[in-house]
């Protein structure tokens, strides 16, 4: 769908032509991150990856809930998977491919990427891209890292998954965090050349603030910020800046009955924050706002 403003011509009153621009509607992306509720990183100190197997999965069910609402709206969207949960649960990714939606890719066991070495990064990034494209029987273009890891010294990472086929990635947050971001870094979809080649760079979405980019439309902020706050700031990206937004959200975050897991206090609010409303949240922004998969903002990246 082109994402470029157009000109059209029309006949004003008095028979002179009229050149007016015409600008179609952002078609805006709508992304999951496919993991269940004890993978997250700000559980990593509570439970070992060794362990993921002896906790319940809810990730599939979860995941299909998600389906369904998207279903409900026409809605095609982005799935980044994780190659473990993929292994484990072949005929969701293929439910996923064939009804239309995006497979990507969320690396195989969640590691932070300035945790593992470039040859590490490799290793779990081919894995679980063969992993996926076997299951879903389509070419995986796609990344997302886990906890948005590429930032500044990581960003080897691009060379590796410019290696590996994939044509986009959204791993860069352009925000301050303590665990992950590159403050001041490109806020919409943009090429990035590097030495063997090229990809697409899509961020997650933010809105700049008295010079600070702040997060929007996504995972902790989407359950944090009234649903007032995050339709305007989707309106003044897309109407004002003429922008796509980029939403995302993991499966866990409409499951306010998942069994809770032993963490420290910042972990915990983070986690936990408003799991019950974010569901109706969602739903209401699907009502709202165009969406579609990440390929759909791949055209207009500069
Ligand atoms: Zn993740």
């Amino acid at each position: 769908m082109p994402l470029r403003s157009m000109d059209r011509t029309h006949q004003s009153p008095s028979g002179t032509a009229v050149r007016e621009s015409y600008r179609p509607p952002v078609v805006n992306a709508f992304t999951v991150d496919v993991e269940d509720y004890y993978m997250v990183s700000a559980f990593a100190d509570s439970v070992r990856f060794e362990e993921w197997s002896r906790y319940e999965s809810r990730v599939e069910k979860n995941t299909r809930r998600l389906f369904e609402m998207l279903d409900r709206h026409g809605v095609k969207g982005t799935f980044f998977i994780l190659g473990w949960v993929a292994e484990r649960c072949p005929g969701l990714v293929r439910d996923i491919g064939s009804a239309g939606h995006e497979v990507a890719c969320h690396g195989y066991r969640h590691r932070l990427i300035y945790t593992m070495t470039p040859e590490q990064f490799r290793e779990d990034v081919h894995r679980a891209k063969g992993i996926l494209e076997e299951c879903a029987g389509t070419a995986v273009a796609g990344y997302r890292a886990a906890s948005y890891s590429i930032v500044k010294e990581t960003l080897w990472a691009l060379d590796i998954l410019i290696e590996e086929g994939f044509r986009y990635d959204s791993s860069i947050f352009p925000i301050h965090h303590d665990r992950y971001g590159i403050p001041g870094g490109e806020r919409f979809a943009h090429r990035i050349e590097r030495a063997g080649g090229a990809l697409v760079e899509i961020p997650p979405s933010t809105i700049t603030l008295f010079g600070q980019n702040v997060p929007v439309a996504g995972g902790g902020y989407l359950r944090l910020f009234p649903l007032g706050i995050t339709r305007a700031a989707i309106k003044s990206i897309n109407r004002r800046e003429g922008k796509p937004v980029v939403v995302y959200l993991h499966p866990w975050e409409i499951d306010p009955h998942q069994p809770r897991i032993r963490c420290g206090l910042k972990s915990r609010v983070r986690h936990y924050l408003n799991l019950k409303s974010t569901a109706a949240k969602v739903e209401s922004l699907l009502r709202e706002f165009p969406f579609g998969p990440m390929s759909s903002l791949l055209e207009g990246a500069r």
